[in-house]
């Protein structure tokens, strides 16, 4: 869909232009480059041949398995041949986006054209993955950078994503986490206080088994994210998130995030007596937060009192 390249071309910090006209040859691009067709093809030719190990290698999309890969087909070629071609010479391969990372949906259930992410084609050469639907510009920028800068892969965690970017959960930067912590949960999407900044756990954020930057660098230069916007986050930059439950429910059985069982508790208590029946992970943060904790349930109580 090329959501991954229109989110790359917005990166403020550095700025996109710094880097395709100072930093990087940009050499082929079917969607940034002006070239197309055959010109298009013989500038890739030419870099790889040129460049052989020397290049680095961006992936934007999922390939294609199914039917011997015709389902995508790049100037007679399938998409399996052309990226094992372009990755043969590649000093390193950098997987752009959550379709290149780990499927994203066009390998969602049933995944009529067994798409799959390229880590499971190319298994030797180094890969980092760049996950998210599409990424932070800034965090492809920021990794392309840093590769041209230090010659060296960045540091990765366990699923090959950099550190830098993808080492904490949205959760932990979220500015709802306030809400969170006090029990405060926007019942729907037409509460009041969901524009308040109540935590959108109960309709379906999956912030807190997400990781990823999105609530300390946001998008377009900082402007916002879609917390801020008022949606869930969706887990976009985890594996398989198309099928990791529903969107818009909270999912129940999470593996280390053990709330489930005081989510409703907390919005009851709430709405009655704060005192009791809090959970212990509430009464812990409301301990270290009383003042703006009680501030905020206040405002909650006068904004639910309007309502
Ligand atoms: S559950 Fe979502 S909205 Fe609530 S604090 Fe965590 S990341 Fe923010």
């Amino acid at each position: 869909c090329t959501c991954c390249s229109e989110s790359f071309i917005r990166s403020d910090h550095p700025i996109v232009a710094d880097i395709l006209l100072d930093k990087i040859s940009l050499d082929y691009s079917e969607t940034l480059m002006a070239a197309a067709g055959e010109q298009a093809e013989a500038a890739k030719h030419d870099t790889m041949k040129k460049y052989h190990g020397e290049y680095i290698l961006c992936v934007e999309g999922s390939i294609p398995l199914g039917d011997d890969g015709n389902y995508c087909c790049i100037a007679g070629k399938t998409a399996l041949e052309q990226f094992k071609e372009a990755a043969e010479g590649a000093k390193a391969i950098i997987a752009w986006g959550s379709c290149a990372s780990n499927g994203c949906v066009q390998a969602a259930h049933p995944n009529p054209t067994e798409a799959t992410p390229i880590h499971k084609i190319v298994k030797n050469k180094p890969i980092i993955r760049v996950p998210g639907c599409p990424p932070i510009g800034e965090v492809m920028a920021g990794v392309i950078v840093h590769v041209v800068a230090f010659g060296r892969l960045p540091e990765l965690d366990r699923m090959n994503r950099p550190k830098a970017f993808y080492a904490k959960r949205v959760h932990d930067s979220c500015y709802r986490r306030a809400y969170y912590d006090a029990g405060l949960f926007a019942e729907n999407f037409d509460y009041e206080n969901a524009k308040k900044g109540y935590c959108l756990y109960k309709v379906g954020c999956k912030g807190p088994m997400t990781y990823n930057s999105c609530g300390t660098i946001k998008w377009n230069n900082g402007v916002s994210y879609p917390i801020q916007s008022g949606h869930g986050c969706f887990g976009c930059s985890e594996d398989n998130f198309w099928d990791n439950g529903p969107i818009y429910e909270r999912l129940t059985n999470l593996p280390g995030f053990g709330i489930e069982a005081t989510a409703d508790n907390v919005g009851k208590a709430v709405a009655g007596a704060l005192a009791v029946g809090i959970g212990a992970h509430v009464v812990a943060s409301a301990i270290s937060k009383r003042k703006q904790v009680s501030r905020r349930i206040n405002r909650g109580r006068e904004n639910e009192e309007r309502l």
